[in-house]
């Protein structure tokens, strides 16, 4: 498996025309480019979008290649899987055209390589058939990709094990700044890149139902990525918030008027104090004993309550606390039934 960032999410813009449909039966070669005779300095997305800047102006739809992958290992997409590219002429058919994004002299890293392969492998693994391996000068008469990565590929692109690099992020069009990575907590429950939840996943269908999911390629799902935080970014902007105050990451005001009520937990109240020990015991009969059998009702430690719970000790709250106890490695060395301060400040924290 490969991790692709997609258009959306590297920001292309919309295709020039629509590139011809091509079947991966179609598909026979595996071509390897680099940028050019010039080193190249970009990161992240700025790449892809200087590659379509630079495509377009050729006249083109868009990127030609159909991949392109940077030294840090990431790859993007271009012409995707299904599209013809625009990277070889005679071979934009039959070859799927990869860039690795060095130019001049620049090394190829171990990561971009391993890419590169698993791009290759997952090429092969689709189409059902072992493609060939070649460098852009095979089919037309260029110095492309540079003498390192023909070798390479001449050499049979040998690589390391492939890991997905983390997204990289970078500026999206428009934004004039990179996608901010910053998570912040309202509530209790996390924001921002990376954060994981139900509420994520709320927020991006919310998103999408007023009209803010351009960005998403698919979900809006459970993990928060740059493609939410994008789309946030312009839903801010739509309440009229600018600069710093509309970088894709939620406050209070903006999560409210999107989802109309700010989630979260309600925060707990706090503990009540412990009351003394002298409160609890066979004979005892008092306030504190409801408060600490409702309390371990609502831990799910009631089990043992065929009435009550109520402010009369019973055999079922000194069962009920025992196991309790006996849930917690802190107690369960004393697991008597009789709360102390420290199950009491555990039970009600
Ligand atoms: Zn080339």
């Amino acid at each position: 498996m490969v991790t692709i960032i997609s258009r959306a999410t590297w920001g292309a813009k919309a295709w020039n025309g629509t590139p011809a449909s091509v079947s991966l039966s179609q598909r026979t070669e595996f071509f390897v480019h680099y940028d050019g005779g010039t080193p190249i300095t970009r990161t992240g997305y700025a790449i892809m979008r200087a590659i379509e800047a630079e495509h377009l102006g050729n006249g083109w739809s868009g990127v030609g290649y159909h991949f392109v992958v940077d030294q840090a290992g990431n790859i993007y997409e271009g012409r995707g899987w299904g599209l013809q590219g625009a990277h070889c002429p005679n071979h934009n058919v039959s070859g799927i055209g990869v860039q690795i994004a060095i130019g001049g002299d620049q090394e190829p890293s171990a990561k971009a390589l391993a890419a590169c392969r698993a791009l290759y492998e997952e090429a092969c693994k689709k189409t059902g058939r072992t493609l060939a391996k070649r460098g852009h000068r095979d089919g037309f008469a260029t110095a492309c990709p540079g003498t390192k990565l023909y070798t390479w590929v001449k050499a049979g692109m040998p690589a390391g094990d492939y890991a997905p690099a983390p997204n990289p992020g970078g500026s999206l069009p428009g934004s004039g700044s990179a996608v901010s990575r910053a998570q912040v907590t309202i509530n209790g429950l996390v924001y921002g890149y990376g954060a994981k939840g139900d509420h994520v996943t709320k927020v991006g269908q919310a998103l999408v139902k007023a009209g803010f999911g351009k960005h998403y390629t698919s979900g809006p799902g459970p993990t928060w990525t740059d493609a939410d935080t994008v789309n946030y970014q312009d839903f801010q902007e739509s309440l009229g918030f600018s600069g710093a105050d509309a970088d894709g990451i939620p406050g209070e005001t903006s999560l409210k008027e999107l989802l109309g009520t700010l989630p979260g937990k309600v925060t707990a109240k706090p503990a009540p104090p412990f009351p003394g020990s002298d409160k609890f015991g066979p004979g005892k009969n008092n306030s504190h004993i409801t408060t600490l059998g409702k309390q371990l009702v609502k831990k799910g430690f009631g089990e043992h309550y065929t009435t009550g719970p109520g402010p009369k000790w019973s055999d079922a709250d000194r069962l009920n606390v025992r196991d309790f106890q006996r849930s917690r490695k802190e107690l369960a060395s004393d697991a008597d039934g009789l709360p102390g301060p420290v199950t009491w400040k555990l039970l009600f924290s």
